[in-house]
């Protein structure tokens, strides 16, 4: 009997201290930017998920951004994050494909992470968009769709493209260079 009530106990004490693990996680990546310490796998094709699978996966600010094209609000925490970050690489919170890297980040003072070209083009696409009455160029993920931000042109940056890839730091997984982590 005694054993039976020592398994019960330690079997209630994991599953306090696992439900708070999940409910502390959930507060953390809520609208900061992830970073990892393992480099995310680039997805060989096209990743495919249904919103279902999707919502499970990401945070509500993640899904907000990523699969129903929202922005997230300038100045935020995931852009004071990008702008103490190091180098490193940037990729996909959906899929894990690399996007951009710190070679490529510059400072736009635009209150959201700004890049003048992708990392991996192929992994990044741009299409018009004609939303909210605008005419701009929308940037997704290549990989599984997600959207990233949007991409404008000829703003007088001194860059080698003078092209900005104004994006949502909470689509991005941020990896730290390791040499630079240590
Ligand atoms: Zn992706």
């Amino acid at each position: 009997m005694k054993n039976v009530t020592r398994i019960l106990r330690t079997g209630v004490m994991t599953c306090v201290v696992f439900s708070l693990a999940v409910c502390h996680a959930g507060d953390e990546g809520k609208s900061a930017m992830e970073t990892s310490d393992a480099k995310p796998e680039d997805p060989a094709g096209a990743v495919t998920k249904t919103d279902a699978e999707w919502k499970k996966e990401l945070t509500a600010e993640q899904y907000r951004i990523l699969r129903e094209a929202g922005t997230e609000a300038p100045n935020g925490r995931t852009y004071q994050e990008f702008k103490k970050q190091g180098s490193g690489t940037y990729h996909c919170a959906g899929c894990g494909a690399l996007l951009f890297s710190s070679k490529e980040k510059f400072d736009a003072r635009c209150g959201w992470p700004s890049f003048y070209d992708p990392a991996d083009a192929q992994n990044v696409k741009t299409r018009r968009d004609l939303s909210l009455g605008m005419v701009r160029v929308e940037v997704t993920c290549a990989k599984c769709g997600g959207h990233l931000g949007h991409v404008f042109e000829g703003e007088g940056f001194d860059t080698p493209t003078d092209k900005r890839y104004c994006i949502n730091g909470a689509g991005l997984t941020f990896v730290p260079d390791k040499a630079d982590a240590e």
